[in-house]
């Protein structure tokens, strides 16, 4: 019986219930006629108009949200172009050292500067792909010297050279990847001893490039057109033997021409023509933009990346006291 009283006082409660939840339904249907009455009538509430632009907004398709400038820079394509020189990653002292730990303060100083990385390819062309409000960094290694790439033996870059320290910085700003030119020597890529056939197919699996820097580093004013020819032809062969796409860029060994520069332009050489997207010299400052009616693809200025007056610092400091004015995305 106890259970009978239960089951029927049960029931008693869900029709209470029931009542209750019908009286709250025709209770809001009569409120949203009056709201919508109101609404006929002209005289809608503050709230009422936010609805309606809320559900408007909802109705409307979404247009993708431009993406965040990098800077608030104005835009500036005739603004010159920051191009460092590096050599060795290593401790010590003079134009062809810049420490791993300098290396990493750079990367950090360039990517709050508002810089993100092109090759030298692609400020040639003038197609660099660049986030608007930013500017362009086209950095070059020179010399293929171990210091920028060491592997361990499972084939990833140590810690401290210089493609170990970019990938690291990488990580955590993907918007910065390894993508840099280096200017090899082909009989010497990244060893004093035995080349290492990994090197170069990892660099350019990166999305980095190789270019001519010659194949023996010489002083190429003091050699003959033939000599010449030989230097950069023989290079740019070996170049394609590592798979890179010709022609390349070049960078004269210490900025130096040869006596003939009209060589520069091109040559026949063992019935192939050898020619260059551009010619990059060594040191002095920022590069015009592809865009200034100044540019000349055949003498391109770099800046080493050294402490000294018309180094890296010294420019860096420049464009940070608004006495340069930088290439700026749209
Ligand atoms: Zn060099």
């Amino acid at each position: 019986m106890r259970q009978d009283d239960a089951r029927q006082d049960g029931a008693r409660h869900a029709q209470e219930e029931m009542f209750n939840d019908r009286r709250l339904a025709s209770f809001l249907a009569a409120s949203l006629i009056a709201l919508s009455l109101a609404g006929c009538s002209g005289s809608k509430t503050h709230d009422d108009r936010a609805n309606d632009a809320a559900k408007a907004a909802l109705l409307k398709p979404k247009k993708p949200a431009p993406p965040p400038r990098v800077t608030n820079r104005k835009a500036n394509i005739q603004g010159v172009v920051f191009i460092p020189e590096y050599h060795r990653i290593k401790a010590g002292k003079g134009e062809m050292f810049r420490s791993p730990e300098q290396f990493r303060a750079d990367l950090q100083t360039f990517y709050d500067m508002g810089f993100r990385p092109v090759l030298a390819s692609e400020y040639l062309a003038n197609k660099m792909p660049l986030a608007p409000g930013a500017s362009p960094i086209v950095i070059t290694f020179d010399d293929s010297m171990p210091s920028q790439l060491e592997l361990t033996p499972d084939g990833v870059p140590t810690p401290d050279c210089a493609i170990g320290i970019w990938q690291d910085f990488a990580k955590t700003h993907p918007d910065f990847p390894v993508h840099a030119t280096f200017f090899v020597l082909p009989d010497h890529l990244w060893t004093t001893n035995v080349v290492d056939e990994r090197k170069a197919p990892y660099v350019r699996g990166l999305g980095s490039e190789l270019a001519n820097h010659t194949m023996k580093h010489p002083f190429l004013r003091k050699m003959s057109d033939a000599r010449v020819k030989w230097e950069l032809g023989a290079a740019s062969e070996k170049l394609a033997e590592l798979g890179q796409s010709l022609p390349t860029s070049l960078a004269l060994p210490y900025g130096v021409s040869p006596k003939n520069r009209a060589l520069l332009k091109g040559f026949d050489w063992k019935g192939k023509q050898v020619t260059f997207t551009g010619v990059f010299l060594s040191g002095a400052g920022p590069a015009k933009s592809p865009n200034s009616k100044k540019f000349n693809s055949l003498k391109i200025a770099r800046i080493l990346a050294v402490p000294k007056r018309f180094g890296l610092d010294f420019w860096l400091k420049e464009l940070k006291e608004g006495r340069v004015r930088p290439y700026v995305q749209p």
